[in-house]
């Protein structure tokens, strides 16, 4: 079978392993950060970290300097994808007060691969088998994807700059974050990346962008609930008016 043939029967797998993961993730959080074992093999929190994300910086690079030339609406979406995950892979370990915390190898080997093929499917369909001529920049699709996608990029990095605040150099413990949306929800740190990447899935309106939103929202729902459950249980001041992850709703 042809490379485009392969790919179209893998993207739309793993778009349904994305539904199949939901509810397993309802069940079984994912065992890193305030989860994360004693036991087992593991790296270093911020080493992990860095191997876990920087395949998808790599990987969708790769795609675009091996595959065909691409015009300037191809070159705004590698602009996209490598702001988040250059900041992800290379800035953010190095914002983290991780002292001593360690993250299991079983989570850096999936998220790791995770990336590789997540990296290949965007960046494949976005450098060679999507087509995008310029004109695409002036799609609504694009432009109402593209606000969203920014709009999800700066509430992301603003609660990830409040949480990692939280704690003085040397301290591991945890306080209840305040401040921007902190004031409605749990995690929107969570609800920027959802945001990021539906609206990633809307400015591409590909399969591969589609797959994506899906498996943030399957990461990153169920993490919200636990998370929000962690700290109803953990921390007697936690305010009781907060949602998960959207405001007023969940
Ligand atoms: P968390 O909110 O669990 O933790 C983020 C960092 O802040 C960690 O260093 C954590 O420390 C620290 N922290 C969290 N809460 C507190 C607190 N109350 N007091 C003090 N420190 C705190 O986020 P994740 O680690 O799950 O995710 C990090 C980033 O990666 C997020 O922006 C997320 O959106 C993104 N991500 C994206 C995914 C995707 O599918 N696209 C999947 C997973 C993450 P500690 O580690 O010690 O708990």
């Amino acid at each position: 079978m042809s490379e485009p043939a392969v790919y179209g029967w893998v993207v739309w797998l793993w778009a349904g392993l994305a539904l199949v993961m939901l509810p397993v993730l309802l069940v079984k959080t994912a065992p890193y950060g305030r989860y994360a074992a004693s036991t087992g093999p593991s790296l270093p929190s911020r080493l992990g970290w860095i191997v876990m994300e920087a395949p998808a910086a790599a990987v969708f690079g790769a795609c675009y300097l091996f595959g065909p030339g691409v015009g300037a609406a191809s070159l705004v979406f590698l602009l996209l994808w490598e702001s988040h995950y250059v900041n992800r892979a290379f800035v953010y370990p190095f914002r983290m007060r991780s002292a001593g915390k360690r993250m299991p190898l079983s989570i850096v080997v999936s998220a790791f691969a995770f990336n590789v093929v997540n990296g290949y499917l965007n960046g494949r369909w976005m450098s060679a088998f999507g087509s995008y001529p310029a004109a695409w920049l002036a799609d609504p699709r694009f432009l109402a994807g593209a606000a969203v996608f920014l709009a999800g990029f700066a509430v992301n990095q603003h609660a990830d700059w409040i949480l990692l605040g939280l704690r003085k150099p040397g301290e591991t413990g945890y306080r209840v974050p305040r401040g921007g949306l902190y004031r409605w929800v749990t995690c929107p740190n969570y609800l920027g990346e959802i945001m990021e990447w539906s609206g990633w899935a809307l400015a591409t309106w590909s399969p591969p962008g589609l797959a994506f939103a899906l498996w943030t929202v399957a990461n990153l729902a169920p993490r919200a609930r636990a998370h929000h459950r962690w700290y109803h249980e953990t921390l007697a001041d936690y305010p009781r008016e907060r949602r998960a992850l959207i405001p007023f709703v969940l």
